[in-house]
């Protein structure tokens, strides 16, 4: 895994995200006016996110533009980072977060939604904690972590995905999605083992995170 900050110059916060062969860019602009107007909340701030596969991120070229898929990842996205960030301190304004895939070998919305948590706090938003994702799930018998694109399609075995998404500090899942079948006991596993994914994405955050402000305390 690879985590680092402040890696986009014309944004208020950016951060990269590697996991295994799939990596996110995030960049966060705001708080600013909101536009359209008539999203603005009075006591409030919002959280627009969009997502999105850069052509080269899949062996076959990604289409350009935004589709579906596209949609929904930026909807779960936001509903996370709506958990993450103190939205009641930013009243009448709007955090725009502009998500990349550059490398995608499953779990893009995971890394994604870990980039983009690093981004916000790299923007100086305040926070009620980091959010640290990943993907857990069950190839045949076994309960595993981070699914690589081949053992996603794994269908003989009747593989299943569930991301996740946590605030390590706080307990609290902001993010739970699941494709394919799962007991109630192996569902419980897998959260169990996410729990511990995200554990060590947590610590790679906050380290990136500090590397970035001793440098800047440093100039
Ligand atoms: P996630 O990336 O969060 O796991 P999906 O389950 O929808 O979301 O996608 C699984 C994987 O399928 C992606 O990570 C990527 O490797 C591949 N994939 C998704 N969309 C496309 C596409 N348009 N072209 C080629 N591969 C794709």
């Amino acid at each position: 895994m690879e985590a680092e900050t402040g890696i986009i110059e014309n944004a208020n916060g950016s951060a990269r995200f590697k996991i295994g062969k799939t990596e996110a860019i995030a960049a966060v602009y705001g708080p600013s006016e909101v536009k359209p107007k008539h999203l603005e909340k009075v006591d409030r701030g919002i959280i627009l996110c969009k997502y999105d596969m850069m052509p080269f991120s899949v062996p076959d070229r990604a289409k350009p533009g935004i589709d579906r898929r596209d949609m929904e990842i930026g909807e779960v996205i936001t509903n996370a980072l709506n958990r993450a960030v103190l939205l009641e301190e930013m009243p009448r304004s709007m955090i725009a977060v502009n998500v990349y895939v550059s490398q995608a070998d499953a779990g893009t919305r995971c890394a994604s939604l870990t980039a983009a948590s690093m981004a916000c706090a790299d923007a100086g938003l305040p926070m009620r904690d980091l959010v640290a994702s990943v993907a857990g799930g069950k190839i045949g018998d076994s309960i595993c972590l981070d699914l690589t694109k081949e053992e996603e399609d794994f269908h003989e075995a009747a593989a299943t995905d569930v991301p996740m998404g946590f605030l390590p500090s706080k307990n609290e899942i902001v993010l739970l999605q699941l494709d394919g079948k799962v007991t109630r006991e192996d569902l419980r596993k897998i959260i169990e083992i996410g729990k511990m994914g995200a554990a060590r994405i947590y610590e790679l955050e906050k380290k990136a995170l500090k590397r970035r402000f001793l440098n800047e305390s440093k100039t």
